[in-house]
């Protein structure tokens, strides 16, 4: 294994409740930086769409707005991480979401020979949050966002990007399950902030204004972090 390739490869987390924006920025990164976003919402509802033992456990909590259990997430992250194109580094989208999980992948990362370089917390206000989450809904082809209110394609029903017809929404965006998610990222996640903080890596955005603007002040932040 070529231990220089790995150390340098930049370990990105996004931390802010759901609706925050930080799959959409995430997504932005990638192409920017050519990074890869891992994302372990995205990975726990392939899991449960494909049927798997951790995807059975994972749907009833999903489903709550509960955090899936420690174990479970930290072992689909820890096979994902594995895999190579991961060695050009990666934005981590919704993990960790509790101490567990971030002491856990502090753990993996020392194994590699790796850290975090950087950890962004997107701050938002909690009330616009149920607004924005439960308006929203992705190309199921080619996963690109719109929002009923904010952001709608030209021709309705049909993704701008891809052309694509078939539009979805996430089962646990419903307004009620909402409230679960926000409660559990308060109770569980917020904490995460502090513990980033503290080792000195933690960016506070205010991710309330333009989606530009919040990609140009996240591209900086990535700048300086992977040019260490
Ligand atoms: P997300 O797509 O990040 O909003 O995640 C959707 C759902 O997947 C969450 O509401 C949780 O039920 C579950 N989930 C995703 N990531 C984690 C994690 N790191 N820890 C526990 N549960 C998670």
């Amino acid at each position: 294994m070529d231990g220089q390739t790995i150390t340098a490869a930049p370990v990105l987390i996004l931390l802010g409740p759901p609706g925050a924006g930080k799959g959409t920025q995430a997504r932005m990164l990638e192409e920017k930086f050519g990074l890869v976003q891992l994302s372990t919402g995205d990975l726990l509802r392939a899991a449960v769409a494909q049927g798997t033992e951790a995807g059975k456990q994972a749907k009833a909590v999903m489903d709550a707005g509960g955090l899936v259990s420690d174990d479970i997430v930290i072992a689909i992250l820890r096979d994902r991480l594995a895999e190579p194109d991961c060695a050009q580094g990666v934005i981590l989208d919704g993990f960790p979401r509790t101490t567990v999980q971030a002491e856990a992948l502090d753990t993996l990362l020392a194994e590699n020979g790796q850290r975090i370089d950087a950890a962004i917390s997107l701050e938002v206000d909690d009330a616009a949050m149920v607004t924005r989450i439960s308006g929203r809904y992705t190309c199921a082809a080619c996963g690109e966002g719109y929002h009923d209110v904010f952001k709608q394609p030209s021709q309705p029903e049909t993704c701008d990007k891809c052309g694509g017809t078939q539009m979805k929404r996430r089962a646990d965006d419903k307004a009620e399950t909402v409230a679960s998610r926000l409660e559990a990222y308060h109770a569980q996640t917020a904490p995460l902030i502090g513990y980033y903080d503290d080792k000195g890596a933690l960016t506070r955005i205010d991710a309330m204004g333009d989606i530009g603007d919040i990609a140009a002040d996240m591209g900086a932040i990535v700048k300086t972090a992977t040019a260490r």
